[in-house]
C-alpha cells in the first residue's frame, strides 16, 4: 500500500515493481488526479505556458497498480495493519509506504476560505489563481521562500502589480547574499517589498480587499497568496504509535522507527542522512522526492541495512525573474557563504557554503555546471574542499 499518490508514492510504486515485487499494489491519493509535477505550478502552468495536460509526470499511467484517487487516509492501525479511509474503508496491507507530501501553512487571519486568498500546492489552486492574475490585478504576496519569490516573478511576468509582505528576508533559507541578491531582483522588477513586517488586519467581509500591516501601513489589493512554507502531512497518522516530529521519523534506510515493513519518503519523511550528521532531516525537493521514493521501496523489499542506507547530495531549483538558482547540500546551515566563481553584480556565479569552515553546500544563479564538483566533495565527504581547485 502507497500513499499518496504523488512524486515520492509513484517513484516507490515504480521500484517496487522494478525490483520483482508481484504481489497486490494499491496507491492511494486524495486528489483525482493521476500523479503530476508540482513545479509548474507556480512557473509555467500559472504563466499560461503549458497546461494541465502537459504536467503529467511520468510513469503514472503505465505502472502496474491500483490507483484509489479521490480516496483520503483518515487513520492506520498499526497491530492490525489497516488504514481506515475517510469514505469509511478498511484497507489491511502487509507494507506500506508513507508518501502524504506536505501541505501550505496557514496564519489565523488570512483564511484561504475567503474569496481572493489562496494558497498555491495543488493543480487546482494554479489554474485559480492563474485565471484570476490575468485580470491585472494588485496581488499582495505573504511569505518570500521559494514559492512567493516564484509567484511574485510569473505575476509581474502577466503584468500584476505586485506586493511582497514577509517576516524574513528573500530566500531567508539559502542565506544572507542569496537573499541581498534576490530583494535587489524583486526590486528591479518593480515589486514592492515589506520586509520584516506582517498582516495585522484583514480588509474586506464578502471578500479580500487588502490588508494592514504591524506597522499600520494599508496596502489595498485584489488578491493575496500565502506561501509561509509547508508542513509534512502527518495528522491521519496520530495516535498510530509512529514517531512524529515535523515529518514520519525513520532510519537512515528511511524505515519508519520502531514498526516493521513501513517506510516514509518524500517531503513526509524525516531521517538521519549519513552525508551531514546524525540530525534527522526533512527535506522538500523534487529530487529528493524521487530518489528517497525509490529507496524507501527498496527498503521496504530489503529491510534496513548498509545497503539500503538513504545518502543523497540534496539538491534544488528555483526560476524567477529569467534566472535560475540551484544547489546542492544544504546551504540552510550555513554560517559562511563565499563566492567562488562569477560575479554577484553580474547575477552569475557559484557560491561555496561552510559550516564551521566544512563544506555543508553550494549555491549559483545561472552556472549550474559549477555545482558539480561541489556536489562531488559533498557525497565523498570531503570536510573542507580547497576553493582553488573546486572553483577553476
Ligand atoms: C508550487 C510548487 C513549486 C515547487 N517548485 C519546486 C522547484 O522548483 N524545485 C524543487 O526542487 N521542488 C519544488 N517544489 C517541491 C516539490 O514539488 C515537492 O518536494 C514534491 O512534490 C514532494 O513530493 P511528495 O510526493 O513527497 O509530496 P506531494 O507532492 O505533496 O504529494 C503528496 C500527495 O499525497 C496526498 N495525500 C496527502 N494526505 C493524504 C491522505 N491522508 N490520504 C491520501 N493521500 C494523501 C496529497 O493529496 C498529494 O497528492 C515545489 C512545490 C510546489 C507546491
Amino acid at each position: 500500500m502507497v500513499v499518496g499518490a504523488s512524486l515520492a508514492g509513484l517513484r516507490a510504486a515504480e521500484r517496487l515493481r522494478k525490483e520483482g515485487f508481484r504481489g497486490e499494489l494499491i496507491v492511494m491519493g486524495s486528489e483525482e488526479h493521476l500523479p503530476y509535477d508540482r513545479p509548474p505550478l507556480s512557473k509555467e502552468l500559472l504563466k499560461g505556458e503549458r497546461e494541465a495536460g502537459d504536467i503529467a509526470l511520468r510513469g503514472g499511467a503505465e505502472v502496474d497498480a491500483e490507483w484509489l484517487l479521490g480516496e483520503t487516509a483518515a487513520g492506520l492501525d498499526l497491530s492490525a495493519r489497516v488504514i481506515r479511509t475517510e469514505s469509511g474503508r478498511a484497507l489491511s496491507f502487509d507494507g506500506l509506504v508513507i508518501a502524504t507530501g506536505s501541505a501550505p501553512r496557514r496564519l489565523p487571519n488570512l483564511d484561504p476560505e475567503l474569496p481572493g486568498i489562496f494558497e498555491l500546492r495543488t493543480l487546482e489552486h494554479s489554474l485559480e489563481l492563474r485565471t484570476h492574475l490575468r485580470r491585472s490585478p494588485h496581488l499582495l504576496v505573504v511569505g518570500c521562500g521559494f514559492i512567493g519569490v516564484e509567484v511574485a516573478s510569473t505575476a509581474r511576468a502577466l503584468g500584476a502589480e505586485v506586493t511582497v509582505v514577509s517576516l524574513d528576508p528573500p530566500l531567508a533559507i539559502a542565506g544572507e547574499l542569496i537573499s541581498g541578491v534576490c530583494a535587489a531582483m524583486l526590486a528591479d522588477h518593480g515589486v514592492n517589498l515589506h520586509i520584516g513586517r506582517t498582516v495585522a488586519e484583514v480588509l474586506g467581509d464578502d471578500r479580500f480587499e487588502g490588508v494592514v500591516l504591524d506597522n499600520g501601513t494599508r496596502i489595498e489589493a485584489d488578491l493575496a497568496l500565502v506561501a509561509v512554507g509547508a508542513a509534512p502531512v502527518t495528522g491521519w497518522l496520530e495516535g498510530s504509535g509512529l514517531e512524529l516530529n515535523n515529518g514520519v521519523l525513520c532510519d537512515s534506510s528511511c524505515a519508519a522507527i520502531g514498526v516493521e515493513n513501513v517506510v516514509a519518503a518524500g517531503d513526509v519523511a524525516r531521517w538521519p542522512n549519513p552525508v551531514f550528521d546524525s540530525a534527522p532531516m526533512r527535506i522538500e525537493h523534487w529530487t529528493n522526492a524521487v530518489e528517497q521514493g525509490s529507496a524507501a521501496a527498496l527498503t521496504l523489499l530489503n529491510g534496513s541495512g548498509p545497503d539500503t542506507v538513504y545518502a543523497p547530495v540534496p539538491s534544488f531549483w528555483s526560476d524567477h525573474f529569467g534566472t535560475r538558482l540551484q544547489s546542492v547540500g544544504l546551504p540552510a546551515l550555513a554560517d559562511e557563504t563565499t563566492v567562488v566563481d562569477g560575479s554577484l553584480e553580474e547575477r552569475r556565479f557559484v557560491a561555496a557554503c561552510r559550516r564551521d569552515g566544512r563544506l555543508v553546500g553550494a549555491i549559483t544563479y545561472g552556472m549550474p555546471r559549477g555545482l558539480l564538483k561541489y556536489r562531488l566533495a559533498l557525497a565523498r565527504g570531503e570536510p573542507s574542499a580547497p576553493e582553488a581547485s573546486l572553483a577553476s
